[in-house]
Order: C-alpha cells, then structure tokens, then sequence
C-alpha cells in the first residue's frame, strides 16, 4: 500500500524515459507557442537527474526527491527548470521524516507540490500553463481517497484528469510564460508543460500502483 523508495526511484526513471520519449513532440509544442525547446529543456534536466538518483543509498524518499530538484533547477534553463525544480522541491518538504509514503501523503504532498509551482509562477487555472494538468490531478487524486477509492483507481482518475486538463489548453489564450507574448494567438495549441505534466501524473500511475 505504502509507496517505496524502489517505486519511488521508479518514478523518477519512468518520468525521465517519457520525457526522452517525448522530447520531439514537446519540442514541437513549444515550437508553435515558444521557442521549441521544452523537449530539450527537460530532456537535459532529467538526463542529468538520472545518474545523480543512482548514486544515492537507498532509503529516503524525500532526499530522492531533493536531489531531483536541485538538479533540474541547476540543469534546466527556462521557465520548466525552476517550476518543476519547485514541485519535486515541495514533494520532498512534504514527505520529510515520513518513515512511509501512504496514499495521503502522496495526495498532500502532490497538493503542495501544485500550490508550490503555483506560488512561484503565479499561473492561475486556464492561465494554459503546466498548471492545468497538476491542478486537476491532484484534486483527483484527493477526491478519489477521500471517496474511499482505493489507490490504484485515484492514481488512474489523476492521470486521466491530467490529460484532460492537458488537451483543455488546447483553445485557451496564455496568460503566463513565454506563450502569453502571442496573445490570442496562442489559442489552438495544447500548452507543452501541462503535457509534461501529464506525462508526470503518468510515471506516478505506473510506478506506485499495485497492480504494476
Ligand atoms: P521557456 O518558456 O522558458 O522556454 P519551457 O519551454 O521549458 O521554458 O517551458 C514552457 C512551459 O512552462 C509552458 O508550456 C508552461 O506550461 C510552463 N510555464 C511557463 N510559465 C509558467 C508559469 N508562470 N506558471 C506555470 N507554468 C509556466
Ligand atoms: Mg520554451
């Protein structure tokens, strides 16, 4: 039931191979409301991320989630370094001292993990940034605990909430980040963080449910 560090690393490595996976297809995204490089960006980041998470002793999740951090936000140019440097930053603050990773805690700390990237960026939803696919997974993930679901199915309707809230960019008009300078013609364009982020949701899925 609890998540452990191996499921934690997992995660780590499962978000890591998506994003080299993926790394043209957000590099396109970005190309048509950026300047293309979101691929490149978190495909850098999390390349550097991977031998860093090898060399630690198994065991704490939080230090796990601490060097992720701090090797995107030293490794990422751009707006996504510092954003998803704060999210696994807010992960490892919430999970600190926690001898196990429950459900719950996965939930709050994935909540204070979006409120984080919130704070810093200042994105509101429908802003059309990563923030609408983290927001609507992470309320997913709690209304589905709280409704007694078990942790597979809310690690599944997170997913499924991040994707939608991912392709709900599609005609919205930015508001934050580099695609705000577009204006309206940022519309038509599905926002390149809000699907690395639905791509986050996705490693967490695979990685922390039972059935995996
Ligand atoms: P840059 O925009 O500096 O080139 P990236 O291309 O790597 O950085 O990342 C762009 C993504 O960052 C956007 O698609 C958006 O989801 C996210 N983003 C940008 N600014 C913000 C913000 N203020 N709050 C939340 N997310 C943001
Ligand atoms: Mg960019």
């Amino acid at each position: 039931m609890a998540i452990s560090y191996s499921q934690a690393l997992d995660f780590v490595q499962r978000f890591a191979q998506a994003v080299a996976t993926d790394k043209e297809y957000l590099t396109e995204l970005d190309a048509a409301i950026g300047d293309g490089d979101h691929g490149i960006n978190m495909d850098r980041g999390m390349r550097a991320v991977l031998p860093k998470v090898d060399a630690l002793t198994e065991g704490d999740v939080a230090s796990l989630f601490r060097t992720v951090a701090m090797t995107l936000i030293s490794t990422v140019g751009g707006a996504s370094g510092p954003l998803y440097g704060t999210v696994f930053l807010q992960l490892a603050t919430a999970l600190k001292d926690k001898p196990e990773v429950q459900p719950a805690d996965w939930s709050l700390a994935l909540a204070s993990a979006v409120g984080g990237v919130q704070s810093r960026g200042k994105a509101m939803p429908e802003d059309k940034t990563m923030v609408d696919a983290l927001l609507p997974a992470s309320q997913a993930l709690s209304d589905q605990l709280a409704a007694g679901a078990s942790f597979d199915a809310a690690l599944k309707a997170a997913e499924e909430a991040a994707e939608a809230g991912m392709k709900a960019t599609i005609p919205l008009v930015a508001r934050k980040g580099r695609a705000s300078y577009l204006g309206e013609r940022s519309a038509g364009h599905q926002d390149p963080g809000a699907t690395s982020s639905w791509l986050l949701m996705k490693a967490a899925r695979e990685a922390f449910a039972e059935g995996s």
